[in-house]
């Protein structure tokens, strides 16, 4: 026998031990080649001071192994705890969340029969980075991060999978008519990687317009990618018109290791009642199976999986008066997967992964030339409220330094002077900015110079962003109004 593959296993909480148990019977019943290895993590681990939630060993653990199947937790209610989710993600590298959002009609009810799409989210960027500030009475904000190396890996993943399971069209979803530097830096990338796959279609929407048509004709779509924000919701979205959250499982990948886990929550209220459904679990343990190598298992689970759906046997959540035949618990509805290990759906099509090839891997281009880089002024952040958006021209215009001159202020990103209109509502956080003249090259000093005088004038300065050219090209957004 070959040697058995190690993976690191969590029960989780609430209706976690039960789908894990369920989801671990049927797969070591259909000959899964593993040694697991149970490692803690969860309510239990955060109510003992640990705030990620995680045990030490949990690391070693899945460094060993560089396989996790994870069931889901409780993050117990009140500040102070760290989403566990994102802070295993972000340590272990796992940039990408691969979610496929299939429907199962006409065996669980859906208004979309001919769905079957997969969105690759991007797992670690975007507004997900918990860098939150409160810089004066009124204003917050979240920095929103999108680097090219983290958008490289996720969309070359993407293009990479649609290649190597024989999809047709990878679909790119931004907002890149109003973040034009960070969403229209993915978009960019994902131009210049589609162009290396010309056996693949691509095309990219706007994302509220792709979210309605996606909501409106999933079948039209086939593998979607997305920064994070937009996939976290619109994954949901997708699996609960496909049917239901709680059939969808999804995998998150990165180059050294992967988790498996089912999309939906602990489920706190069913647990410890053997109701919960553990099909999105035993899905992601599909996906498991066919990363580590033993696709003929994974086939099995999930060819079982399928007839057992449409015979009918159904836990409470899919159960449908006149579509299920046997509304069964979590432990019968392992049972009858098992009974059918072998068995080929008769009516949705059977998987079949022996054309698939596995997933290449590369490398990012760690040799890019970084971008000249060179400093033409500074966005001066201000805490004020003493009076109108001309009062503040007139007290800021009277300082300078050397070619830094004050050129507009903005509140809330629409500018208010120079000739500002009385309707608009300005809040306490004004962004003013200085610059030299067209193009002018400033110095570092100069900028702290301004500060300074900026400070002895009285003003609160809550922070600033310096204003740089990228190979003579502005890196940074222009000033509307
Ligand atoms: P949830 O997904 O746990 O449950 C929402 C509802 O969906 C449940 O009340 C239940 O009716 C139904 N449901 C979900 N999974 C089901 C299943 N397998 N079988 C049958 N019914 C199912 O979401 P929630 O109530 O918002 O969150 C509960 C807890 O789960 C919270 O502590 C939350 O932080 C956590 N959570 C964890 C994960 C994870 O570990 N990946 C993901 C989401 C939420």
């Amino acid at each position: 026998m070959a040697k058995q593959t190690p993976i690191s296993v969590a029960y989780g909480d609430g209706i976690g031990p039960e789908i894990m148990k369920a989801t671990l019977d049927v797969i070591q019943a259909a000959g899964a080649n593993i040694e697991t290895e149970t490692v803690e993590i969860g309510e239990k681990v955060y109510l003992r001071g640990v705030e990620t939630g995680i045990e030490p060993d949990v690391w070693k653990s899945v460094r060993r192994t560089k396989v996790f199947l994870k069931a889901p937790i409780t993050t117990p209610q009140g500040g102070g705890y760290k989403s566990l989710n994102v802070t295993m993600r972000k340590a272990l590298g796992l940039y990408a969340n691969v979610r496929p959002c299939v429907s199962y009609h006409p065996f669980i009810r859906t208004k979309h029969p001919e769905m079957n799409l997969v969105i690759v989210r991007e797992n670690e960027e975007d507004l997900y980075g918990g860098i939150e500030h409160r810089q004066t009475d009124q204003v917050y904000q979240c920095l929103k991060l999108i680097t090219r190396p983290g958008s490289e890996k996720v969309i070359r993943y993407a293009f990479e999978y649609a290649r190597a399971n024989k999809h047709r069209k990878v679909t790119c979803f931004v907002k890149d008519n109003i973040m034009k530097l960070t969403d229209g830096l993915f978009h960019k990338v994902f131009d210049e990687i589609a162009a290396e796959y010309p056996d693949i279609e691509n095309e990219t929407w706007i994302v509220d317009i792709g979210a309605a048509k996606l909501a409106d004709r999933p079948e039209n779509f086939d593998i979607i990618v997305m920064p994070n924000l937009y996939g976290d919701i619109l994954s949901d979205v997708a699996a609960q018109i496909a049917g239901s959250v709680g059939l969808a499982g999804s995998a998150n990948i990165g180059d050294l290791c992967a988790m498996f886990e089912a999309i939906h929550g602990s489920a706190p209220r069913h647990a410890g009642q053997n109701v919960a459904n553990p099909s999105g679990l035993l899905l992601a343990a599909v996906m498991m199976l066919s990363h580590i190598g033993q696709s003929k298992v994974s086939m099995l689970v999930y060819n079982a999986w399928l007839r057992t759906i449409e015979d009918g046997i159904h836990t409470y959540d899919v159960f449908n008066e006149g579509i299920s035949t046997r509304k069964v618990g979590t432990s019968e509805f392992a049972e009858a997967v098992i009974s059918r290990l072998g068995e080929l759906p008769k009516t949705l099509k059977p998987v079949s992964y022996e054309a698939s090839e596995s997933i290449h891997p590369w490398q990012i281009d760690t040799n890019r030339r970084r971008a000249g880089k060179s400093l033409v002024g500074v966005d001066v952040f201000l805490d004020w409220e003493k009076g109108s958006p001309d009062d503040l021209g007139t007290a800021l215009s009277k300082v300078s330094n050397g070619p830094l001159r004050l050129r507009v202020i903005t509140n809330r990103g629409i500018k208010v002077w120079p000739n500002g209109l009385p309707e608009t509502f300005c809040t306490d956080h004004w962004r003013c900015r200085f610059t030299g003249d067209e193009g002018e090259i400033v110095q570092p000093g100069q900028v702290v110079e301004l500060l300074r005088r900026v400070i002895v004038a009285g003003f609160d300065n809550i922070k600033t962003e310096n204003l740089y050219l990228f190979d003579g090209k502005p890196g940074f957004s222009a000033v509307h109004g």
